[in-house]
């Protein structure tokens, strides 16, 4: 199998320039006096691919070029390739024969290794000065900005069948945002220090936890798992790292960013595998220092349990962040603009096939707008061609695999003798799992289509009474046990006002006259409540302080040479 790893364009002298885990200045600083800043945080600009454009021209190249070659994914543990033969194949979601390469599978013992190997590189990572870890992750974003975004963006669109625009706005601009803002939120974090009263120096140390990470990613966001490994390292800890299996190329391509721009051996370590298996040593492990995890609520709370169950073993109580999952919703006040309303729900839920957590997935619309909403939304539907991302035309590609693939048409099939299908509906299994933007219609608000989680391209509308629009909020703040994302559509503000009050605990990310879902790293921090998870909003400071355990340091100057108190002194 060839291996072509570093991007075409990419500074031959970046990967090796990484240290040794011996070269961390263990005394915590780089002899660096100064108070340092590090730039400014900006949004990474979203770049075009208009035809013609030098943008889309590299990217056309690079894909062409990793279509055609396999790559074999190892185990990384403390820097070092480890090929195990047992391996998985990497496929292309719409051209499911099409290989891109294998994986291995880790063992229970290469888990334990990690930790071994991530505890020992966090002797020296924690200890070194915050500014010198956190440049590692600047590096990494204007590496990916640079010559490494052709690159990530070609494996997302390859492996996770995501358009070169969703591509783009996940593997290039978010993962540098993350990386870009959680450095200046760390920054702030550390500036962050108590008064200090007369004679003496109050400090706050930021120590990171005492253990390791375990970081374990899901298939449908390239950044998520850059984002789940790098926020706690970049605070001092370790991780170990257990990637999604049906989004391994993009993630061992973040692995290798992170190597490129100088990430210390060991301080993150790549564990592709079962997940019950790597779960269960990682879980019990007596360093399990915290939990970063973004997937389904079932496999969270299956991990929570895990933790429950070992509580009396481990060294301190684990930090468990989990972003889990959601059943979106767009509400249509009758005052709305029914095309605002339209667009909303129609980008909102198909765009990559229904897969994102922040989905649109229940909507309700009022009678008198309904006609002509229903007009437009099947026109654009019409509209959607869906196919292989490689053509540029197409606004979806397939979902991730096989098993999503039957589990959205057995909800197809429900639909299909228990409501009304409106547009859509069709699935093709023989090249790619492709399946088309679905329409259905229910009289009943708590069917369940408007309930479960589906994570396909399938939006299911409740058309109500205009005049049952305050009984509407209090069905959708009750339908679903999941609070992530939803939009209210509407152009009274009085209905926007009583639209946010009745549903403030159904969504962490609430949006007015917006479709649910594009949240931007540092303009939107994401995360739900309820089912969707501990609300620790990716991508901000308080995600950030999840991976501190602060210290506080009182010094005195002038200590005290005698016991007693003035109190005591005679009457
Ligand atoms: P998933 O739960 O199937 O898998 C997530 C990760 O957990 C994968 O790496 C998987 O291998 C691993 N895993 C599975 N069982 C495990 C076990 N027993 N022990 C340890 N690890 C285990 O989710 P998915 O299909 O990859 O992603 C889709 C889900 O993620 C949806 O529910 C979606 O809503 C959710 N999601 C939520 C957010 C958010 O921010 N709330 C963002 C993206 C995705």
């Amino acid at each position: 199998m060839s291996s072509t790893l570093a991007p075409k364009a990419a500074p031959a002298a970046t990967a090796a320039a990484a240290p040794t885990a011996a070269a961390g200045a263990s005394a915590g600083h780089s002899g660096f006096n100064g108070g340092r800043r590090i730039p400014q945080a900006v949004n990474e600009p979203v770049k075009s691919y208009a035809p013609g454009s030098p943008e889309k021209l590299d990217l056309k190249a690079r894909i062409a070029a990793m279509a055609d070659e396999q790559v074999d994914i190892p185990v990384v543990i403390a820097g070092r390739e480890i090929r195990t033969g047992n391996t998985s194949k990497v496929t292309m979601p719409h051209a499911h024969r099409h290989v891109l390469g294998q994986f291995h599978h880790a063992t229970a013992q290469h888990v334990g290794e990690a930790v071994a190997a991530a505890r020992e590189a966090q002797r020296d990572w924690a200890n070194w000065a915050w500014e010198d870890r956190v440049a590692i992750f600047l590096k990494a974003a204007d590496l990916l900005c640079g010559p490494w975004r052709s690159t990530l963006n070609a494996a997302t669109m390859l492996g996770q069948s995501k358009t070169v625009f969703q591509s783009e706005i996940d593997a290039a601009c978010e993962l540098a945002d993350f990386f870009r803002f959680n450095a200046q939120y760390a920054q702030e974090i550390y500036a962050e220090q108590p008064v200090s009263g007369p004679g003496m120096w109050n400090q706050m140390d930021y120590r990171p936890l005492e253990g390791f990470v375990f970081a374990v990613s899901p298939f449908n966001f390239t950044a998520i798992g850059g984002n789940l490994t790098t926020a706690p390292a970049m605070l001092g800890n370790v991780v170990v790292w257990k990637p999604a299996s049906s989004s391994m190329l993009s993630s061992y391509y973040v692995m290798k960013l992170l190597e490129a721009a100088g990430l210390p051996p060991g301080v993150i370590n790549f564990i592709p595998g079962d997940p019950v298996a790597i779960g269960k040593v990682a879980l019990e492990h007596r360093d399990l220092a915290g939990v970063h995890f973004t997937g389904s609520t079932g496999v969270f709370n299956a991990m929570w349990k895990t933790i429950g169950a070992n509580m009396a073993s481990y060294r301190s109580y684990p930090r468990i962040v989990g972003e889990t999952g959601g059943k979106d919703f767009v509400v249509v006040h009758p005052s709305a603009d029914p095309q605002v309303a339209a667009v909303a729900a129609v980008r909102g839920a198909f765009e990559f096939q229904g897969q994102k957590c922040s989905a649109a997935s229940r909507l309700y619309v009022p009678r008198s707008l309904w006609k002509t909403m229903k007009e437009s939304m099947v026109s654009m539907m019409q509209d959607i061609a869906v196919g292989d991302t490689r053509d540029f035309r197409n606004f979806m590609g397939a979902v991730i695999d096989r098993k999503a693939f039957d589990r959205i048409g057995e909800y197809l099939a429900d639909a299909k003798r228990n409501a009304t299908v409106i547009q859509g509906g069709g699935a093709r299994g023989d090249l790619g799992w492709f399946i088309d933007p679905t329409l259905v219609e229910t009289k009943d608000p708590s069917y369940r289509l408007m309930c479960e989680e589906i994570f396909g391209p399938v939006l299911t509308v409740h058309v109500y009474d205009d005049a049952r629009w305050h009984e509407t909020l209090a069905i959708v703040d009750a339908t679903s046990p999941y609070a992530l994302t939803g939009a209210v559509i509407a152009q009274d503000r009085a209905a926007l006002v009583e639209a946010s009050v009745a549903l403030r605990n159904a969504a962490g990310n609430f949006y007015l006259n917006d479709k649910c879902t594009g949240a931007v790293v540092g303009q939107q921090p994401f995360g739900g409540a309820r089912a969707s998870g501990t609300n620790d909003k990716a991508g901000s400071k308080w995600n950030l302080m999840r991976w501190v355990s602060p210290r506080t340091i009182k010094e005195t100057f002038a200590p005290a040479t005698d016991y007693r108190y003035p109190f005591l002194a005679a009457e």
